[in-house]
C-alpha cells in the first residue's frame, strides 16, 4: 500500500459525516491546503501536540485507544482555552503500513472527532519511527479565550474530574503497585482514553478568569498559571479529587499521583468567589464534576496544606521531558 492509498483508505472519509452547525471546512483533504471559513467575530485558537512511542504511550496500547488519545490530548488544550473545536490535521510517521494498526487507530480517532463534530482536514504521512502529531483548530468569540494569565489574587481554585489515575496505571505497569483487575482497568482507561473537558471549558467562558489543562501534573501545571499571573496559591492537598482505585492506596501514593501524576487532562481554573453559583451551573450544564481545592494568593509560591491547615513540606514536581520524571 502506497502513501496515497493509505491516506485515501484510512483518513479520507467518503461521504463526509454530516456537517455540524458552525462548520468551517470549505475544503478538506486532497489539495495543497485545506480551506477554512472563520465564523464572523470569532478568534481562532490553534494547538499542536506530538505523541512519541515509549515517551507518551506504551507499545501495549490498543491502536483505537491511541487514536483516541492522540486527538484527546489536543482537544484538551482547546478545552483549557474555552474554545469550540472546528478542525484538525494529522502528521503521522509510521514504521510500516500496518493495516490492523491503521484501521484501529483511525476508528478511535474518528469516534472522538465525530463526538466533537470536527473534521480531519489534512496532514502528512511518512515512514519513520511511530510518531503522531495533531494540530487542532478551534474558535471562541473575540476576547473570550480563557488564558493562564487571567488569574487574580483571592480567586477560588478549582479542578475538574479526578486526578492521579493515569499515574496509578503507570505505576501498575511498572510493577510498583498491585491493583485488582477492576481497579487496573479503571486506571488504565484513564491513562489510555482521557476525556477532554471541552464542554466544561466552553461553559466557563465569561465565568473563569484563568484555566489550564493538566498534562504534566497538577503542581507543575498550576505553577504555569501562577507564573503567568504573577501569583501564589494555597491548595488543600487532600481535597484534590481522586477516584475509587486511587483512594484505596496509601496517602503518600495518593498525593504523588494527584500532585505530580500527569496525563490527567482535567482542567485547573480560577474564578472569583462571586462566581461560585456560575461555576456550579457550568459544571451541571457540562455534566462535569468540579471541586474547589484552594485559592490564589498575592504571596508567590505554592503552599500545600493538609486537612488541618498544616503546610506539607514535600512538594512533588511536575513532569519535564528533559529532566528525570517525578
Ligand atoms: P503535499 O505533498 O502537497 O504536502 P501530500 O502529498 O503530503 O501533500 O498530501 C496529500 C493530501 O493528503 C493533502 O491534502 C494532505 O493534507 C493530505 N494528508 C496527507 N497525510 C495525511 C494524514 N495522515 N491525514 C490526513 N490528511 C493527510
Ligand atoms: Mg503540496
Amino acid at each position: 500500500m502506497g502513501e496515497f492509498d493509505l491516506i485515501k483508505r484510512f483518513f479520507t472519509r467518503d461521504p463526509q459525516p454530516p456537517a455540524q452547525p458552525g462548520a468551517t471546512v470549505a475544503l478538506g483533504i486532497g489539495d495543497d491546503c485545506a480551506v477554512l471559513s472563520p465564523t464572523p467575530g470569532a478568534q481562532w485558537l490553534v494547538s499542536t501536540d506530538m505523541l512519541v512511542e515509549g515517551r507518551h504511550f506504551l507499545s501495549t496500547v490498543a491502536p483505537d485507544r491511541l487514536g483516541h488519545k492522540a486527538l484527546a490530548v489536543n482537544l484538551s488544550d482547546l478545552a483549557a482555552c474555552g474554545a469550540t473545536p472546528r478542525a484538525f490535521t494529522l502528521a503521522l510517521a509510521l514504521p510500516r503500513a500496518d493495516e490492523v494498526f491503521l484501521e484501529g487507530f483511525a476508528r478511535g480517532l474518528f469516534a472522538l472527532a465525530d463526538a466533537h463534530g470536527i473534521a480531519l482536514v489534512g496532514g502528512d504521512t511518512t515512514a519513520g519511527p511511530l510518531n503522531i502529531c495533531i494540530t487542532v483548530m478551534g474558535e471562541a468569540p473575540a476576547g473570550t479565550a480563557l488564558l493562564r494569565s487571567g488569574a487574580q489574587a483571592g480567586d477560588d481554585l478549582y479542578v475538574s474530574g479526578t486526578l492521579g489515575d493515569a499515574r496509578l496505571a503507570l505505576e501498575a505497569f511498572r510493577g510498583t503497585v498491585q491493583l485488582s483487575g477492576e481497579d487496573f482497568a479503571l486506571a488504565r482507561r484513564a491513562m489510555e482514553q482521557p476525556q477532554p473537558r471541552v464542554a466544561l471549558g466552553q461553559a466557563l467562558r465569561g465565568v473563569a478568569r484563568s484555566a489550564i489543562d493538566v498534562s504534566d501534573g497538577f503542581a507543575g501545571d498550576l505553577g504555569h498559571v501562577l507564573k503567568r499571573s504573577n501569583l501564589g496559591a494555597t491548595v488543600q492537598a487532600d481535597a484534590l479529587p481522586r477516584g475509587p482505585a486511587l483512594l484505596k492506596q496509601p496517602l503518600a501514593l495518593q498525593r504523588l499521583c494527584t500532585l505530580a501524576g500527569g496525563d490527567d487532562y482535567e482542567l485547573i481554573f480560577s474564578a472569583p468567589a462571586s462566581a461560585r453559583a456560575a461555576v456550579q451551573a457550568a459544571s451541571t450544564a457540562s455534566g462535569t464534576r468540579v471541586t474547589r481545592v484552594g485559592q490564589l494568593d498575592a504571596e508567590l509560591g505554592l503552599r500545600l496544606i493538609d486537612a488541618q491547615g498544616q503546610v506539607l513540606p514535600e512538594q512533588p514536581a511536575g513532569f519535564d521531558h528533559f529532566k528525570a520524571s517525578a
